[in-house]
């Protein structure tokens, strides 16, 4: 499988790294082009304001909406999963998303004196250990979403058809549970 990861901002190589090690391809998008040869995309961990300010900037921001549309499986990480929620709290003013995640997510949810954190958690059923960097958390699911981790009470990984959103980062770990649930459930047999 070929697998896109959004090379505008963000730890996309750790993404790059986790595809690859999951015996996938992973190739850099940064042109609308780059977006028709791909079988899913992978959005990265990093600052979600400066990624959808580059997409917009780089021509991306509505061929990707076209193609989440159109069901193309896509997985975001941390500012990834804010880059998919249909509505977000304390974002920037008039921040964009490019949605398709019938979820309200709260940006840097875990406030700012614990920006960052570990914790083990079920993914899935699987059990995993977490990374979360100034992470957000969903604050509501909407009808279709399916959550498949919670951390403090809230709602981490999120599924919704070929959408998958997980607040931590599993690209910073050597556990590939999200990436082979991503490419074995979502994305194979399409
Ligand atoms: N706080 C960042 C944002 O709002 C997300 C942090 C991350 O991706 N580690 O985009």
């Amino acid at each position: 499988m070929i697998v896109g990861v959004l090379a505008l901002q963000g730890d996309f190589r750790e993404h790059i790294a986790a595809t690859n090690s999951c015996g996938h391809s992973a190739v850099e998008i940064r042109t609308a082009e780059d977006l028709e040869k791909i079988d899913a995309l992978i959005l990265p961990g990093g600052e979600s304001t400066t990624i959808i300010q580059l997409s917009e900037l780089f021509d991306l921001y509505a061929p990707i909406r076209t193609k989440i549309a159109k069901g193309l499986p896509v997985y975001g990480s941390c500012a990834g999963m804010i880059l998919l929620a249909d509505r977000i709290v304390d974002g920037k003013e008039g921040q964009k998303t490019f949605g398709g995640i019938n979820m309200t997510v709260r940006r840097n949810a875990f406030g700012r004196q614990v920006d960052s954190f570990e914790s083990d958690l079920k993914f899935n059923g699987h059990s995993l250990h977490a990374v979360f960097i100034r992470a957000p958390w969903v604050e509501e699911v909407g009808e279709g979403v399916q959550v498949l981790s919670e951390a403090a009470g809230h709602a981490v990984a999120v599924r919704q058809g070929n959408l998958l959103a997980t607040s931590f980062h599993p690209e910073l770990t050597s556990d590939m549970a999200v990436h082979e649930y991503f490419f074995e459930e979502i994305c194979k047999g399409r």
